[in-house]
């Protein structure tokens, strides 16, 4: 039996939302996670909601925030101009480069990986995540709580500022064991942390450490991350203020 046992393509948005509100269905973004989720063998196979045709590929500039729509891939991200140059470095550092132009800028914020360089540099752009209701939510606050039942439509960032990321991992090429991004702006420095908490995390330039226990991996012992915390925050917030 197979573990897909439908694939619906919507070209709107009302169409998706009652596709979706279905109990076994899911929204199929890149499909560079779910779909290798979903061909596992279980019990009650699942119907997948295409959302490529539902118009969330744009990228809009207006006044002082870029918006991504949702369905913006990496690849793209990392290609266009009108983004803020910080992002399309940090989306060059995701996943291998065929899967680039596969995943999506929504597909990225409902997985929140924690070790997910490029969501860090959402959060120093002080970025806000839009949903099918038109509501918007911090990506901070999101990233805690999980997208849950809902679809994300957007991610809108500041336009403004020039950012760096600081990172240690056992190769280059390697996803960091701890990596800081920081953003200055004419709002002063924000910086974001991967590596020490179970989702990406904001955190005070002047103390960057304070509040987190990061868990031990056999990469590094919660010590050891403390201090990475302590010498990449230092390394990435002086080259952006000089
Ligand atoms: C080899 C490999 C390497 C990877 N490396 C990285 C990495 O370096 N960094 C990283 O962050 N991740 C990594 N990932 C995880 C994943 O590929 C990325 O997080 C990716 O960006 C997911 O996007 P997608 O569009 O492919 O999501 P999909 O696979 O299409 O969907 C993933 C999940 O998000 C849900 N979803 C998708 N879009 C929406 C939406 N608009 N609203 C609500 N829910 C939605 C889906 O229903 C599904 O549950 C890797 C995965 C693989 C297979």
């Amino acid at each position: 039996m197979p573990s897909i046992a439908a694939y619906h393509r919507p070209d709107s948005l009302d169409e998706a939302l009652s596709l979706l509100a279905q109990p076994q269905t899911r929204a199929l973004a890149g499909g560079t996670v779910i779909v290798p989720e979903s061909r596992v063998s279980r019990p009650e196979a699942v119907e997948l909601v295409d959302l490529q045709a539902l118009g969330l590929d744009g990228v809009d500039v207006a006044d002082d925030r870029i918006t991504l729509g949702a369905m913006v891939r990496l690849g793209d991200l990392m290609a266009d101009d009108r983004v803020p140059q910080l992002l399309r470095d940090l989306a060059r550092r995701e996943l291998p480069s065929a899967l680039r132009n596969q995943a999506t800028v929504g597909g990225t914020v409902a997985l929140a990986e924690s070790e997910s360089v490029l969501l860090a540099g959402l959060l120093a752009h002080d970025a806000a995540v839009g949903f099918h209701d038109g509501s918007e939510r911090p990506l901070a606050d999101v990233l805690s709580t999980g997208v849950g039942d809902g679809l994300v439509t957007a991610v809108s960032v500041a336009a403004a500022g020039t950012g760096t990321i600081a990172a240690t991992g056992r190769t280059p090429a390697d996803v960091p064991i701890v990596a800081a991004v920081a953003r200055s702006s004419g709002d002063g420095v924000s910086l974001a942390l991967t590596g020490v908490a179970d989702k990406p995390v904001l955190a005070d330039p002047a103390d960057p450490a304070a509040g987190l226990s990061p868990a031990a991996d056999f990469r590094g012992s919660p010590a050891y991350r403390l201090h990475l915390v302590d010498v990449l925050s230092r390394r990435a917030v002086e080259e952006v203020s000089s």
